[in-house]
């Protein structure tokens, strides 16, 4: 097992921006993801390329198998389980506010209601914001980077999406413009997800453990979000 994997080119989707896991830096595209999935490449001996796409596409795309993996800080769910398999989980993560430098009024999750959201389609965000405050109003965008940019011109109330991209941009690209106010969930897990069923799952889980005791995980880690508290 594992001939048809390592001989032909593997289709390996990332998200177009997802700061700092992947994100386009002049003509190629690094992160966080990507580097992982380069060292788990090649603890397999496997050929790939990555395809960015709209997150939205990703889940479909697996379940077409256009796509042999993704890699998209990908939330490990009960409902996405039922229709793609995942790796074992690789990164801890959940949800944060962002709203206007100035803002003094939105908190938590309770104080967007009413408010005009900015969020991504088709991401765990959008899922949590109508169950838990069904009376904000979303403003969904395939690319977080507009949603962000419709926040700093003061166009929504306020931006949610996942911690550790919504902190990188505060202290980046919008430093000085916005702040994150608040975490509203924690716990999540991101997955590599791959179409069920994939001969992938078992050896990129291995690799993953290879690469977590023998302190590459931790290198890339620390490369991108420095020491671990
Ligand atoms: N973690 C989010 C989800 O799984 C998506 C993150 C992203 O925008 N790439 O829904």
């Amino acid at each position: 097992s594992g001939a048809q994997a390592q001989g032909r080119e593997l289709v390996v989707a990332t998200d177009t921006a997802f700061v700092p896991f992947e994100f386009k830096q002049g003509n190629t595209y690094t992160g966080f993801d990507v580097d992982l999935w380069a060292a788990i490449a090649k603890e397999l001996n496997l050929k790939y390329k990555l395809q960015p796409m709209d997150f939205a596409g990703i889940i479909p795309g697996l379940q077409t198998k256009n796509i042999d993996a993704a890699l998209a800080g990908i939330t490990i769910r009960d409902d996405r389980k039922k229709v793609v398999d995942f790796s074992d989980p690789y990164y801890e993560s959940g949800l944060a506010i962002l709203v206007g430098e100035k803002n003094t009024d939105i908190k938590d999750a309770k104080s967007l209601t009413g408010k005009t959201v900015a969020v991504k389609t088709g991401t765990a965000t959008v899922d949590f914001l109508r169950a838990q405050v069904p009376d904000a109003k979303l403003k969904l965008f395939p690319n977080i980077d507009n949603a962000y940019l419709e926040l700093a011109t003061g166009r929504v109330d306020a931006a949610v999406h996942d911690t550790p991209n919504v902190q990188y941009y505060a202290n980046t690209a919008g430093k000085g413009r916005v702040k994150v106010v608040g975490s509203v969930k924690s716990g999540d897990f991101y997955g590599i997800a791959f179409p069920k069923g994939s001969e992938l799952v078992p050896q990129v889980n291995k690799a993953l453990a290879t690469l977590k005791s023998n302190g590459q995980y931790d290198a890339i880690y620390e490369k991108w979000f420095g020491k671990k508290p």
